[in-house]
């Protein structure tokens, strides 16, 4: 029913002038709304700023009929109306803080055809008079703005929005448009089910930071470690160490101060004026360096920063990648750089078991507060106490068990005059410990994902493969670039590129051996064999081994014996550094797909290695530049064709292509698109949208020349 075309009562990019003032759309932007008027279902990803609402404000005005914006903050909402309203739109909100006898007006308004944008909030869908007043009213778009609130795996849930789903189906399944800036894989998959989505069209922009220089160093040694942060802060001057324990935090600011370097220390452990003191030195500019957990971020507005350091490995991409994301606000070149060492990831893995106190655990605290309270039901005991009490080890997991027992309506927390531990009160003490309703199912889904989320960040660590490239994947943009500017992009001097068709396919086959050889469960691919066996496999050797093993029974035995084992051998090393295979170690390393590798196998082409030579054939690679000479005119011609191109855009000169690719172009000279794909820098996306004018212009400079 959704994809019924509607009919325009005016084109989008006239209702953005007319209505907007702008000209031209952001970056993606037009996808979505092209998308959204011709009818489709769709879930939009963009970050914070990336120009979301106009995604379902501009069809609102091209569709007949009135739009329904879900929006979780009332605040917000109103802002939002005042803002349509100043740009003469008919627009209005309904929310709980209107009288219902003015919610029923406004009801009617949007019956009579009175409003183009209604905004509602979640919480009205509980009451069944005010989903009976919508029935008999026709919805032409049902929008839900920060849809991640629906999913229970997101850091921001709102029970409400579950029921959207419900009030979709009882106003007749209008078509619906959910967006968010936060977008893992989990989360996507949620609001597509809650809302049942039909077809869902599903752009993710707008999350590439192409000012920033992303780079993982593996690090074995704490002076190691103080090396770098020496360097980075002496270089780069403003910016923040982030660190993963408060204590952490103390220990790397005194090596700070004992440098004479001027920095703040910030954590949850320090008081309210302490932090508000400490952020407040930092945003004025008299110290120019944070240590800080993640506690630090939140409001923090100083658009100059120049590094972020990561002392540790953060505990997700999507931690990671937020933090990170706080350099270079000012859209200036800045750097961000993690020191990663294995052992660091013991800490995050005690955060996780802290957040995931598990059933028993949250029965054995409730059944402490049921023995110790008084006969108001009270109990005033700090955490480590109740831990002791409990018989617990992790004080980390009973708050958060507390925390749970208060989520789920059993006890109540309160402040107590003068005393900095919180009361406890039982709200329903006739409940025994093992009486409480838990879902067991859901509290360790939570775990499995947290672990999962960890996995995928140490697996980044170990890439060789473009860190932005990784990241924009991860977060599901398609088609993402290589970013010419992280360590590994810069490291690999312009050796690794895309593979042609006929690469592609062995790699796929690799990877459907691989595949054959490990096992998939519920958190991913596990390795089972070695490289060995499965290279013997592939190449469909007749040893004792592998018939034993009933390998040559498999589909893919022997469907890449025409490569020989040393080439495979040296394909299997290249796969693994570009992040396609993981090795598990063990007693022995076996050998498994990685999620990128998933997807690659089934036809992903966003990947680049470092191809291992062919003996015979193969195809050209661009090979020692800098033996190719450089002419600085035709240097020079290429970078005002860049700025040309730049400013026509209103982008800056390196998003269209950065210093070091357009040397390679000058250098390389490629006369096709063949060629020029295999220019360090360039992928599809960049030379579908950029690559003609440069080789027209290579052209022309050869011609002139000869
Ligand atoms: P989000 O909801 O994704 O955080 P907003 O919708 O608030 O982002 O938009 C961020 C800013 O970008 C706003 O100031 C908005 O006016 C501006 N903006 C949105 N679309 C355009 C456009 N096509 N041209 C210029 N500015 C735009
Ligand atoms: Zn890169």
């Amino acid at each position: 029913m959704s994809a019924a075309a509607k009919t325009l009562i005016q084109t989008p990019l006239e209702a953005l002038e007319r209505h907007f003032g702008h000209r031209a759309f952001l970056d993606g932007q037009d996808r979505v709304i092209e998308q959204i008027t011709s009818g489709k279902d769709g879930l939009v990803v963009m970050p914070t700023g990336g120009g979301k609402s106009l995604c379902y404000q501009l069809p609102a005005l091209c569709f007949e009929g009135v739009t329904l914006v879900i929006s979780p903050l009332i605040a917000l909402m109103k802002d939002q109306v005042d803002a349509l309203e100043a740009k003469g739109i008919a627009a209005t909100v309904i929310n709980s803080t209107v009288p219902w006898e003015e919610q029923k007006e406004r009801l009617n308004g949007m019956q009579s055809g009175k409003y183009k944008l209604v905004y509602v909030a979640p919480e009205r869908f509980r009451a069944e008079s005010f989903l009976r007043a919508l029935e008999g009213i026709e919805v032409s778009l049902f929008a839900v703005d920060e849809a991640h609130c629906l999913s229970q795996w997101g850091h921001d849930f709102r029970p409400d929005y579950m029921r959207l789903g419900k009030a979709l189906e009882k106003i007749g399944q209008p078509q619906c448009v959910a967006l968010t800036a936060t977008a893992t894989p989990t989360v996507r998959a949620d609001i597509m089910k809650v809302l049942r989505l039909r077809e869902p069209f599903e752009v993710v922009s707008g999350f590439s930071r192409p000012n920033l220089s992303l780079s993982i160093t593996a690090v074995e040694k704490k002076a190691q470690k103080l090396d770098r942060v020496k360097a980075i802060v002496k270089e780069h001057k403003t910016g923040i160490v982030y660190c993963a324990t408060r204590k952490k935090v103390d220990e790397v600011s005194e090596v700070l101060a004992s440098w004479g370097m001027k920095a703040i220390a910030y954590h949850g452990g320090m008081s309210d004026q302490q932090r508000e003191k400490a952020q407040n030195i930092f945003l004025q500019r008299k110290a120019d360096v944070a240590v800080a957990t993640n506690a630090f971020g939140m409001g923090i507005d100083r658009a100059d920063v120049r590094f972020v350091i990561h002392y540790e490995v953060p505990g997700s991409i999507e931690a990671y990648y937020q933090e990170a994301g706080r350099a270079g606000r000012d859209g200036e070149a800045a750097v961000c750089e993690l020191l990663y060492n294995y052992a660091d990831t013991r800490t995050q893995e005690f955060f996780i078991d802290g957040a995931n106190p598990g059933a028993q655990a949250i029965r054995d605290v409730y059944q402490y507060f049921i023995d110790e309270a008084d006969d108001d039901y009270e109990v005033h005991r700090s955490i480590e106490d109740i831990t002791e009490g409990a018989g617990l080890k992790n004080s980390m997991a009973v708050s958060s068990a507390v925390a749970a027992l208060a989520r789920a309506g059993y006890i109540e927390r309160f402040d107590i005059p003068g005393k900095r531990l919180r009361g406890t009160r039982l709200k329903k003490p006739q409940v025994s410990a093992a009486g409480i309703e838990l879902d067991e199912e859901a509290l360790e889904e939570k775990d499995r994902r947290d672990r999962e989320k960890l996995k995928a960040m140490v697996e980044m660590c170990y890439a060789r493969a473009c860190r932005q490239q990784w990241i924009l994947e991860y977060f599901g943009e398609e088609n993402a670039d290589v970013c010419g500017s992280c360590d590994v992009c810069c490291d690999d001097g312009g050796s690794t590129r895309a593979a042609t068709e006929e690469e592609h396919l062995i790699v796929r086959k690799a990877l459907a051996g691989v595949a054959r050889m490990s096992r998939k469960s519920s958190v991913g691919w596990e390795g089972r064999f070695g490289r060995g066996k499965i290279v013997m496999m592939l190449t469909g050797s007749r040893s004792q081994d592998v018939i034993a093993a009933k390998l040559d029974q498999l589909s893919t035995y022997g469907i890449l014996k025409e490569l020989g084992t040393g080439y495979l051998n040296s394909l299997f090393r290249a796969m693994t550094d570009g992040g396609l295979l993981r090795v598990e170690t063990g007693e022995y390393p076996l050998l498994t797909l990685s999620e990128r590798g998933d997807r690659v196998m089934q036809g992903s082409k966003s990947y680049r290695l470092v191809w291992p030579s062919r003996t015979e054939g193969g195809p050209a690679v661009v090979e020692g530049l800098e033996d190719q000479g450089f002419d600085p005119q035709l240097f020079s011609i290429l970078r005002d064709l860049r700025s040309k191109l730049a400013k026509a855009e209103s982008v800056p000169p390196y998003v269209v292509f950065n210093n070091k690719t357009l040397e390679a172009l000058a250098r390389y000279q490629p006369s096709t698109r063949d060629e020029g794909l295999a220019v360090p820098g360039i992928g599809e996306a960049k030379a579908q949208r950029y690559l003609r004018p440069f080789l027209d212009a290579i052209q022309v400079w050869k011609k002139a020349k000869s």
